[in-house]
């Protein structure tokens, strides 16, 4: 910052241009704290746009914790496909179920009894806090990370404890005190939209003045970048006159509850017939999958079971599955009569075998 007596300047100057370029979305026009809630998990680990598609509709189902506490499992896990990172509506109907049985379905106003609910942190606790109640918590998330480091022009890396600290310190210094819930969503918006990654739009920023980056596409400094891992498994396609052979995740599993092709070892799946290859994205790792087409008599694992064609939209699946799943039913005829589906798509053929 320009200058320590600039705090208020900066605060006044973003809550402006906020108010009048603001991004209007469904979570910014209420301050019911359970929709507030809702959307920060949503948009935690998924795009904008994504939340956008399936947020409405979502609140529709669940408007209150009381419609989620009551909730089965398997149904919210439904609810949030295409969303991913499943764990999020697994604590979040955690969260609602906290809400209904210690505070009789009211939601809580104040930082220590929302700090005691399962699955909300210092961040979240902030977001509601001000975005609800106009409370002033400051909030400090990737994009307001990259502002301030900027804004400071600190090369202190903003993932490790150091930058965090110095991160939280200057966004509640700077927090407009009467209107907070203005504040955190223009900072955010700040970063989302102007002071981006990379190069940012300086010429546009509201704030340019108090800013003393020199080279901000410099800023912020993160500590070793995350390697990306390969991970490979091997699943079989089993498609009967009593449905799809499907494996239910268990209790401990990432995605708990939630329904996926079976799997084998490598040495058992390669003796069945290839289908397709599939390669994903989840996090810092790069999956790739390895389909197999199995016979009738193949022998099943405990958790393994046909789902019938008609029911397989109601299970639960993570993405990855769902696509494969729905683009080999189309397939289905062809996958009877070749070794290999006629159009592969993004799921690549294998490679013909090598003497
Ligand atoms: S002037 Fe540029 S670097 Fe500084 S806060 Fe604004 S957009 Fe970011």
């Amino acid at each position: 910052m320009r200058k320590a007596d600039a705090t208020g300047e900066f605060a006044q100057a973003l809550v402006d241009w906020f108010m009048q370029c603001g991004r209007d979305y469904p979570w910014r026009r209420t301050t019911d704290p359970w929709a507030i809630l809702v959307s920060e998990v949503m948009l935690q680990q998924t795009t904008i746009p994504t939340v956008l598609a399936r947020y409405e509709t979502w609140m529709q189902r669940y408007p209150t914790p009381a419609h989620l506490a009551r909730a089965d499992e398997q149904e919210a896990l439904l609810s949030w496909e295409g969303l991913g990172y499943y764990r999020r509506v697994r604590a979040l109907q955690a969260t609602a179920r906290a809400i209904c049985e210690k505070h009789d379905g009211v939601f809580p106003r104040e930082a220590e009894e929302l700090l005691a609910l399962p699955g909300i942190g210092k961040y979240t606790s902030a977001a509601v806090l001000s975005f609800a109640y106009n409370k002033p918590a400051a909030l400090v998330d990737a994009n307001v990370a990259r502002v301030l480091a900027r804004l400071y022009d600190d090369r202190t890396p903003i993932d490790t404890a150091a930058g965090q600290r110095a991160a939280e310190a200057r966004a509640t210094q700077l927090l407009h005190r009467t209107n907070p819930r203005a504040y955190n969503s223009a900072l955010m918006e700040l970063g989302q939209t102007i002071c981006t990654p990379g190069k940012p739009r300086c010429e546009l920023c509201p704030v340019r003045t108090l800013c003393r980056a020199e080279h901000p596409e410099n800023l912020p400094v993160k500590a070793a970048k995350q390697q990306i891992t390969q991970i490979e498994h091997w699943d079989i396609w089993l498609f009967t006159t009593r449905g799809l052979l499907m494996q239910q995740q268990p209790a401990d599993a990432r995605h708990a509850g939630m329904y996926r092709l079976p799997q084998r070892p490598r040495d058992v799946a390669q003796k069945l017939p290839r289908i397709c290859d599939q390669t994903y994205a989840i996090t810092r790792y790069k999956v790739t999958r390895h389909l197999h087409r199995a016979v009738n008599e193949l022998p099943l694992e405990p958790t393994e079971r046909f789902v019938p064609a008609d029911r397989l939209s109601s299970v639960p699946m993570a993405s990855p599955d769902r696509k494969l799943v729905l683009k080999l039913l189309a397939d289905q005829p062809a996958l009877a009569s070749r070794k290999t589906p006629r159009r592969a798509g993004k799921y690549r053929r294998p490679a013909p075998p090598t003497s």
